[in-house]
């Protein structure tokens, strides 16, 4: 079975891809930033996954924003055949911009990429994760008539970046570009896919990781209601919110390696719009016992427009996964991770 680099091993989305893949038989290559968390994951997957997790192995990437972070990996393993990008940083609130967002993410994807050219002789194919982010259209966020799909880009630059938020986004899009251009300017003998996930929901892969103080920045959504203060008025937030599962997202980089075709495009995986008022809903329905405030159970309107017909279409037709089982199964998780405490 091929091998598999995937980059930033500790995260969210990677676990699961990780989990995606040894499950199907691939051997697996996870970077990580240091030798504990390699020692900590594998005694996880083991545990997991038993024998499956024979497959993995990690290799320590400490900073991908280092030129050269990479050429380490390749040279010890001269078999990697797939690459999966996944590692850039998504801590919001940071202040230094260029060193917390746009370094690691510009820097790492173009050095994963210079790597492989250099010493990664059997790469065939690489998907690179990027976002949401890299096609949305600030000033478009509530025109239904404007469509975000495969084709558009974020016209965000440098000069009207403001915030952290702003400059994780930009970060993205930037990546994305550079991954594009990396193709198109080297004579590389691989192909370059894109997964321009919506905000990420679900479960951790790890059910022990779903008691923690602080969960993925995207989960937080999720745990900001789940803890709202029972004693203030609920107020519906996020109201242009277009989700997806981390399960679906993990499936959705594994399909350009098996399926031909499919590589050298942009997928946009993307399963419905949200407000923070459809997730109070939900979890109001299936967990009546938290007794959250119940906010305007009516206020769900979102305008944002979107379509991803043509990711459909090239995988060959998918359902993803919907936002009700989304928020339960990521709010049980929660719960039993707490009570297990
Ligand atoms: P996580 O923060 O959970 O994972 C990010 C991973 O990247 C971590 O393993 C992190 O390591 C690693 N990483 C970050 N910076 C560096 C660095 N400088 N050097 C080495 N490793 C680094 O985020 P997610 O799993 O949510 O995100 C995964 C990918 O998906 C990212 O590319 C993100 O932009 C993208 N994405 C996420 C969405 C979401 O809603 N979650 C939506 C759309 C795209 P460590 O934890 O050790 O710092």
């Amino acid at each position: 079975m091929s091998t598999v680099l995937v980059t930033g091993a500790s995260g969210f989305l990677a676990l699961h891809i990780v989990g995606q893949l040894l499950q199907k038989g691939y051997k697996v290559v996870g970077s990580v930033r240091s030798v504990s968390k390699a020692e900590e994951l594998g005694f996880e997957f083991s545990q997991k996954l038993g024998h499956k997790a024979d497959n993995l192995v990690f290799s320590i990437v400490e900073d991908i924003a280092v030129s050269d972070a990479f050429d380490k990996t390749f040279k010890l393993h001269p078999d990697i055949s797939y690459v999966l990008h996944t590692a850039s940083p998504f801590t919001l609130g940071q202040t230094d911009f260029e060193k917390s967002y746009y370094d690691p993410a510009l820097k790492g994807t173009f050095g994963v990429l210079n790597s492989i050219k250099r010493y990664g002789p059997k790469v065939s194919k690489v998907v690179v994760t990027s976002s949401l982010a890299s096609l949305m259209n600030f000033d478009k966020l509530t025109d239904p008539t404007f469509i975000h799909n495969e084709t558009v880009w974020n016209p965000l630059t440098k000069d009207k970046v403001q915030d952290s938020v702003a400059a994780y986004i930009l970060s993205k899009k930037l990546a994305e570009e550079a991954a594009w251009n990396f193709v198109r300017d080297n004579d590389v003998n691989f192909s370059v896919t894109t997964i321009t996930p919506a905000y990420i929901l679900g479960p951790q892969y790890f059910d022990k990781n779903a008691g923690a103080k602080k969960l993925n920045q995207s989960n937080q959504l999720i745990t900001n209601i789940l803890d709202w203060n029972p004693n203030q008025p609920f107020v519906n937030n996020t109201r242009t919110g277009l989700c997806v599962d981390v399960r679906d997202v993990a499936a959705l980089h594994i399909i350009p390696l098996e399926k031909p075709g499919v590589e050298g495009h942009r997928l946009f995986p993307a399963s419905g719009l949200f407000t923070d008022q459809d997730i109070l809903n939900i979890i109001n329905e299936n967990f009546p016992q938290l007794r959250l405030p119940t906010g305007e159970p009516d206020d769900t309107e979102n305008p944002f427009g979107y379509s991803n017909e043509k990711t459909v279409e090239l995988v060959g037709g998918y359902n993803f996964i919907p936002l009700k089982k989304q928020v339960v199964d990521t709010v049980q998780q929660i719960l039993d991770a707490r009570a297990a405490k």
